[in-house]
């Protein structure tokens, strides 16, 4: 498999069905981000090979729009059974690059599969719509047909599962694509990509650009490209989302989330706090729908002391150690950023409850962050306000429910909520009031699968259509109407 180039150890470019070198010179390294080790470098492209990629899509498109649906399908079958075999290996590629917990990669993996499962069924999901007599031996038609280039553009924190939202559906709908994976993780795209091929991709249907900024701009600038599919933080989406738009092209912009779970008093405390801590601390809290705050509602002291007990009792580390929970964070330059916070949650009053600064030498050149927990956060200070993507929680406190939503409703990030209750009016209340896409109830990472539409609301998303389920056929496919009279 050609990943690595084995002498410079530079990843390349899949351009028109080969790897090719990028253009630009520049690169940066990835480091394993649990050891520090460099792994590899990551080639910085420029805007030519963005042209080249775009170039490549453009041609293989005249003759993929035309391969009959099925056969479409059928190399997504073949991707599906390449990605099962593999899973045990692609899920060690997203540790190492991720620094994510083998369990949590594994999943991530299954998730990614479970994508393709879902687009497999593009026969079905592509089919139009009739209706005979809409006048007198009038008939009228929908069919679907898609765009042309479709650009995706990805985050660091699930290289497997957000590729996967974007390309295999895109592509069963009949559109080529070039992916700019993060520069943070790029490794997994490569064996992602190779793997398609494997399947009977036609070359030129699938191309990955590594890079940053300037590959970025280049596809949200190119004319060539009809659609962009951005996953990432907020202000990179607002921008993604202005700026492609801007030049007219159909954008769906998944962004960040400040996500809140609410314990009610009569939630079930061992099950609630298991949930929390997995969502909270789970890839280091570097998950879109990871709980970042939580809201105690009425005295909520036992709920505290536990939580604090069991954030106590974490295991940090590599996460190739089956034991571990607590993973790195993504990168040093993050941990300092995510610093700032907590001295800045201490400036405005809230309580450190517990400080996981103390565990960051945890293992040498790794970049760890120990569980962190605030108590009484306000909802107007910072850290309740922006979305910190580390093991930093915060605690709010609530008189009733009433207030608890109220919080989530202040919030800017609307991707998920959570509820932990056994009152079923409660759980009624907050599925028709919580202010935000991807409710939970007693659930900890409410995330849907690839069936439903990822949904998040406020500024957690920017378009209208969302990845997966129907919106996603609905984003990757444009519909023609054709209005027949046959009494001529
Ligand atoms: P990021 O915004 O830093 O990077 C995302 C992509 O944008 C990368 O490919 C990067 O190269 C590119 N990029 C970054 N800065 C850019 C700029 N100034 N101009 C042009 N392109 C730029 O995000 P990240 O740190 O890799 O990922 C974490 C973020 O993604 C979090 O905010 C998280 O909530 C969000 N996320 C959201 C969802 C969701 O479904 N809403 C899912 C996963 C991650």
């Amino acid at each position: 498999m050609t990943i690595i180039k084995e002498d410079t150890a530079v990843l390349q470019n899949y351009i028109n069905g080969a790897w090719v070198d990028a253009k630009s010179t520049e690169t940066l390294e990835v480091p394993n981000p649990a050891t520090g080790e460099t792994l590899v470098k990551v080639p910085i492209s420029s805007k030519e090979d963005v042209d080249l990629a775009v170039k490549a899509a453009k041609e293989a498109f005249k003759t993929w729009k035309n391969t009959p649906v099925p056969k479409r399908a059928r190399i997504l079958y073949k991707y599906h059974y390449l990605l099962t075999e593999n899973h045990e290996k692609l899920a060690k590629l997203i540790v190492e690059e991720n620094g994510k917990a083998y369990k949590e990669a594994y999943g991530e993996v299954q998730r990614g599969i479970e994508c393709v499962e879902f687009a497999a069924g593009a026969p079905t999901l592509m089919m139009g719509e009739t209706l005979s007599n809409i006048a007198e031996e009038i008939d009228s038609q929908m069919f679907r047909y898609p765009h042309g280039v479709v650009a995706g553009i990805t985050p660091f924190n699930f290289p497997m599962m957000v590729a996967l939202w974007m390309f295999p559906l895109a592509i069963a709908c009949g559109n080529t694509f070039v992916l700019k994976p993060s520069e943070r993780t790029p490794i997994l795209s490569n064996e992602l990509v190779e793997l398609f091929a494997q399947a009977g991709a036609p070359k030129g249907v699938l191309n990955v650009v590594h890079g940053a900024h300037d590959v970025v701009n280049g596809l949200l600038d190119h004319e060539d490209v009809k659609a962009i599919s951005f996953v990432g933080s907020q202000p990179v989406a607002k921008y993604v989302y202005e700026r492609a738009a801007g030049k007219g092209k159909r954008v769906q912009a998944l962004s960040g989330a400040k996500n809140h779970h609410i314990v009610m008093p009569d939630a079930d405390l061992d099950k609630a706090i298991a949930n929390i801590i997995s969502s909270t601390f789970g890839s280091a809290g570097q998950r879109c729908m990871a709980c970042s705050a939580v809201v105690v509602v009425g005295d909520g002291e036992k709920f505290v002391q536990r939580l604090k007990q069991k954030a106590d009792e974490l295991i940090i580390g590599n996460g190739m150690n089956d034991e571990v929970l607590l993973t790195p964070v993504i990168r040093d330059s993050h941990r300092q950023k995510v610093l700032g916070y907590i001295d800045k949650g201490i400036d405005e009053g809230a309580t450190l409850l517990r400080d996981g600064r103390k565990e960051m030498g945890e293992m040498d050149r790794g970049t760890f962050l120990g569980p962190t927990i605030f108590d009484h956060v306000k909802p107007d200070m910072t850290i309740a306000k922006d979305e910190i993507f580390a093991p930093v929680l915060s605690l709010l406190r609530a008189e009733n429910l009433d207030e608890g939503l109220e919080y989530i409703r202040q919030s800017r990030y609307g991707n998920g909520a959570t509820i932990y209750t056994k009152d079923a009016r409660a759980v009624r209340q907050f599925r028709e009031e919580a202010d935000a896409g991807m409710l939970g109830i007693n659930i900890g990472v409410p995330a849907t699968m690839a069936f439903f539409p990822f949904s998040g609301w406020k500024d957690s998303f920017y378009g209208d259509l969302h990845v997966n389920g129907k919106d996603g056929v609905n984003f990757y496919t444009r519909k023609k109407m054709i209005t027949s009279r046959f009494d001529y």
